[in-house]
């Protein structure tokens, strides 16, 4: 086995909802094999490691159905999602926490919901102290998309795409990983336009127009899909930061990736 020394090097990868749960079943179901691979593409990695989970199957249809979509839903319906989204995501990051150990990757849950505050939406509080004496301590977190508490409308969804872009500011993240299934980003929705072309590289001078081709997810999802992934990722952008939309359902890109090999994606740069 080749291993990738990086140490203190802190590579953030997503795993998209779609990848690792069937994202329109219900009940939601954890897409097992998917997830297994992953643990082994990821064990010979060695730097510092937060695995970032979309909400997927097990996030989107209880947000949904409790009424996360709508800006008017009342406090009530809300709060009666806390616990089936909340049991949901648990379920799925305890089986991920799992599968990383049974590789013997020092894997553990962090979930956002116990620390952080939101308004409107948006980040208000996301105290990152644990994440980094977790990783100084060589353990490799977990941490999720989550419903939390907000202060202006009771309750919010918070994705895994906006956690990767605020522990990649907060802590100095050198790689962005961004997995999910598509090829990286295309100049329209594969899966209504199978003739859609590849975009390699999105970077300030095409960003605008791409941005205009680029649109939601086609599952139930409620947090904005490619669209929003762009967006955010382009707010992060810097020289010495690798950002990568990429597809985490085909076997061994992830560890191509990790191992600084080429595979097609698609680059987010300044
Ligand atoms: P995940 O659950 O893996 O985070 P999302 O469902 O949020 O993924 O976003 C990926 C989806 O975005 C793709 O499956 C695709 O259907 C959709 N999409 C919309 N527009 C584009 C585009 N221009 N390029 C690539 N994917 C796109």
């Amino acid at each position: 086995m080749i291993y990738v020394i990086q140490l203190k090097f802190l590579t953030i990868v997503k795993l998209g909802g779609s990848v690792i749960t069937y994202k329109s079943s219900s009940p939601p179901k954890i897409n097992e094999t998917n997830l297994d691979r992953i643990a082994h593409e990821l064990q010979a990695y060695r730097g510092d490691l937060i695995i970032v989970l979309g909400g997927g199957a097990h996030g989107h249809q209880a947000a949904h159905h409790h009424g996360f979509a709508d800006s008017k839903s009342p406090k009530e319906l809300l709060l009666k999602g806390i616990p089936s989204i909340r049991h949901n995501m648990s379920t799925l990051a305890s089986y991920v926490e799992s599968s990383l150990n049974k590789v013997g990757i020092p894997a553990i849950v962090l979930p956002p919901f116990c620390s952080v505050i939101l308004r409107q939406g948006l980040i208000h509080e996301f105290p990152t102290n644990i994440f980094r004496k977790s990783l100084d301590n060589e353990l490799v977190v977990v941490t999720h998309g989550d419903v939390c508490f907000d202060e202006t409308r009771t309750a919010s969804i918070l994705s895994g795409d906006t956690i990767a872009v605020h522990l990649a500011k907060q802590l100095n993240a050198k790689s962005i990983l961004i997995g999910t299934d598509v090829d990286g980003v295309l100049d329209g929705n594969p899966k209504d336009n199978p003739s859609a072309k590849h975009i390699p590289i999105i970077n300030q001078e095409n960003k605008k127009v791409i941005l205009s081709k680029v649109g939601p997810s086609t599952s139930t999802d409620v947090t904005g899909g490619m669209a929003k992934k762009v967006s955010e990722l382009l707010k992060i952008t810097r020289p010495d930061r690798q950002i990568i939309i990429f597809n985490l359902a085909v076997p061994d890109r992830l560890k191509s990736l990790l191992q600084n090999e080429s595979t097609i994606c698609t680059r987010i740069q300044s």
